[in-house]
């Protein structure tokens, strides 16, 4: 898919160094770090398209040290990380400036998102690297020019949606074991084996690859079912919020790792799910204010195929009986009902609100909705909305955490600790009750018949 120039003010103040298709060869493209599992597979993708990449792994407070001082420090968090952190690589001595690219994902929305780009640039510029090419990825032709080596094709569209699927898959499993294992350190050898090997299908033939990557999913399961886990219950913690922090161990303090510490198991809804919902606003705007009648069909046909892929794995987990699927975006969409219009596509906008219902539908009652500083929509659509979820849903356990460069972490994981100490108190309550009927455990809170029967 060939990207157009975007005309907008800020490119036009600031200077564009291109990524030329001879740099393809010679420059080695820096890609900041989000979800750990996914990356691995999209950076892949992209060397296999002949790209020369690398996953940045720097972390630590100079990320936030060097963001303060490169961007305007009323600019979103989440910017102030991406930017801190290539701009600490910049200055390690690791690599020969005049031999990278970075590398930005956007969401292309109408929030702050879609400036990144220009902020990145800018940045650049000011401390005089103005010639370090920056490339884009996003749905809505941000900052690439059409003269760009860097270009996203649609068969590289194809392998990155199905790196994302994937993603989810481990992600969803890799949760549900790592909290659980009897030997440290096998869950991530399972998903790291997995990461390898799915890696090695997307080098084959794009044609059949979603057949090639079907056809593991029943093996997949099994390697994480075969892992010795402790048979005990845990408290299940939903992790919701703008997708950055949500999601980057960098952006929300290693919140995921947190959880397991302290005797939770984290439940990180799917990076699918946010594609959707790009891919679903599309046509929900058509319905809005009208529209190209050609694009709909486009977004819908495309919308059918990801939830058929999304459907794929649900069933495959569902069948081998010893997880809990991820929710399906279909019926995520329709849970959002009563809460908050589907207009309301800032940010994450809706789908926030939504993620947190589903989780709750599913048994999952605590929520920890992760918040940072700048993030306008996602106050509104998350935090904002936590009076009314909880008015519907008397047994939701919501907390906001905000995370931002003066935070400190330690209240951070305060207000979270307090959270599951409120879980605890009612997991308690809720087994003296079932207890009290003479039942045996009543089966709920999110856990699987097989694992109360354990
Ligand atoms: S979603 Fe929030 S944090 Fe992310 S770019 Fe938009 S305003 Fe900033």
């Amino acid at each position: 898919m060939a990207m157009k120039q975007n005309n907008s003010v800020q490119s036009a103040r600031v200077p564009v160094a291109q990524f030329t298709p001879e740099m393809k060869k010679t420059h080695t493209i820096l890609i900041p770090m989000m979800l750990p599992i996914h990356f691995e597979m999209i950076e892949h993708v992209l060397r296999k398209n002949g790209y020369r990449t690398e996953l940045l792994r720097n972390e630590g407070s100079n990320i936030a040290t060097e963001g303060l001082k490169n961007v305007h420090n009323d600019t979103c968090y989440p910017a102030l990380l991406v930017i801190g952190q290539m701009m600490d690589a910049l200055h390690s001595g690791k690599y020969d400036p005049h031999k990278i690219a970075f590398m930005i994902t956007q969401t292309g929305g109408g929030c702050r998102a879609s400036n990144y780009i220009y902020l990145l640039r800018k940045a650049l510029v000011k401390s005089g690297y103005g010639y370090i090419p920056v490339v884009a990825i996003n749905f809505a032709a941000l900052g690439n020019d059409s003269e760009s080596g860097f270009q996203i094709t649609i068969p590289m569209l194809y392998e990155i949606a199905h790196s994302i699927v994937m993603g989810d898959m481990l992600m969803c499993l890799h949760n549900q074991c790592r909290p659980y294992e009897l030997h440290p350190g096998d869950t991530d050898r399972v998903t790291n084996k997995w990461i390898g090997e799915i890696n090695r299908i997307l080098d084959g033939k794009a044609s059949t690859l979603a057949h090639r990557l079907l056809a593991c999913y029943p093996q997949i399961v099994k390697d994480y079912d075969n892992i010795h886990r402790a048979k005990e219950r845990k408290i299940r913690v939903g992790v919701v919020g703008e997708i950055y922090v949500k999601y980057s161990p960098l952006g929300n303090n290693n919140l995921e790792r947190f959880l397991i510490s302290e005797g939770a198991e984290p439940v990180v809804p799917g990076l699918m799910d946010f594609m959707l919902y790009c891919v679903y606003n599309g046509i929900e705007d058509q319905q809005l204010y009208g529209g190209s009648r050609k694009k709909t069909i486009g977004s819908q046909l495309l919308y059918r195929y990801l939830v058929g892929k999304q459907r794929q794995v649900i069933k495959a987990i569902r069948k081998q009986g010893s997880f809990n699927p991820p929710g399906c975006f279909a019926d995520t969409l329709e849970m959002v009902e009563g809460y908050i219009s589907k207009g309301v596509k800032m940010g994450e906008g809706w789908l926030l609100t939504a993620e947190m219902v589903e989780l709750i539908h599913s048994g999952v009652d605590n929520i920890v909705c992760t918040q940072p500083f700048g993030c306008l929509p996602n106050h509104i659509a998350g935090k904002g909305m936590i009076r009314a979820i909880k008015e519907k849903n008397p047994e939701a356990n919501i907390i906001a955490v905000d995370y931002d460069p003066g935070a400190s972490e330690v209240n951070q994981q305060n207000r979270i600790k307090l959270m599951l100490a409120t879980a605890a108190v009612r997991e308690k309550e809720k087994k003296r009750q079932a207890k009290k009927k003479g039942n045996a455990f009543r089966l709920g809170a999110g856990f699987s018949e097989r694992e109360w029967i354990c």
